[in-house]
């Protein structure tokens, strides 16, 4: 079976690694076919893309779109874009602003806490400065001996009701997969074992993401249990969605997953990258 991996990030958004070196890295895994998805950005894609043809992989344009659905925060992937797509990239821009201001917002939360100069300090960790996330301030609070590491900086500080968090208005889904399809993306919900929600909501999402273009979801990825794994493979046949499968690496010993080392979609599932192999083979 095709080793493909259709998640991961690079130094252009929270990954460790430059888009070069986590495509030489994927090689070496043994990956054939890798999606580079940034959070928000679309600049790393060029060097990838180079890289991919140096190694000799498939390198296929991707994107990591964060979304408000009501109260949660959705991310979206935008698998097979064109980076070069006006409407994405402004969308994309828009989105990268908000992380600015909601940076500083995060930083007064932190200097109430004692805990100065967070933003300089994430700044410094960030190799995009366009592209600020939590990532960067869990880097730098644990590289300040604030916290042990980063599960427990976000268990303390990060995540929703703790108080490092802010909350935050990101693209609306609907933009998000508009912006994906305009520019002849497939949109795959991201991690959908992730967003604590409840089995009937989460089939009212399914069926609205479905309602507004959306046309994949990620089955077999690193934050899933087995049984998360075999639940969404069964939506996804329910829903009439194509399965993805990704390890959202973000970087040697900070991912729970190495590249391309993932188990296969269950059988049952329609991979979502037949959309577009199949069409380039036609
Ligand atoms: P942001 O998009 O800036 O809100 O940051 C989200 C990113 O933080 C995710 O893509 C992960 O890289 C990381 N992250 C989120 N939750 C956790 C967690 N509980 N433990 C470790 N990393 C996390
Ligand atoms: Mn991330
Ligand atoms: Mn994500
Ligand atoms: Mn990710």
């Amino acid at each position: 079976m095709l080793n493909i991996d259709l998640h991961c990030h690079s130094n252009v958004s929270d990954g460790l690694l430059p888009p070069a070196e986590v495509v030489r890295r994927a090689a070496a895994h043994g990956v054939q076919a890798l999606a580079l998805t940034d959070h928000d950005d679309i600049a790393g894609l060029a060097e990838a893309r180079d890289t991919a043809r140096e190694v000799k992989i498939d390198l296929i344009n991707g994107v990591e779109i964060s979304t408000s659905w009501g109260s949660h925060t959705l991310h979206v992937l935008g698998l097979n874009i064109d980076p070069a797509h006006a409407a994405l990239q402004t969308g994309l821009e828009t989105i990268r602003q908000g992380r600015a201001e909601r940076a500083r917002r995060i930083a007064e939360k932190f200097d109430e806490l004692g805990i100065k100069d967070s933003l300089a300090g994430a700044y410094a960790l960030a190799s995009n400065k366009s592209l600020i996330g939590r990532m960067h301030f869990a880097r730098f609070l644990v590289e300040h001996g604030y916290v042990k590491n980063l599960r427990t900086v976000f268990k303390k500080y990060l995540v929703k009701g703790k108080p490092g968090y802010v909350s935050h208005q990101w693209a609306a889904l609907d933009d998000a997969i508009g912006w994906i399809r305009a520019s002849g993306g497939i949109a795959v919900l991201a991690h959908p074992g992730r967003y604590q929600i409840g089995k009937m909501r989460m089939e009212e999402l399914l069926a609205e993401f479905k309602e507004a273009g959306g046309e994949g979801i990620e089955v077999v990825t690193s934050s899933h249990t087995v049984e998360m794994t075999t639940n969404f493979a069964e939506l996804s046949q329910r829903f009439g969605f194509l399965a993805s499968r990704g390890s959202d690496f973000h970087g040697p010993g900070e991912s729970m997953i190495e590249l391309g080392r993932l188990p296969d979609l269950p059988e049952k599932c329609q991979p979502v990258w037949h959309a577009w192999r199949e069409a380039a083979a036609a």
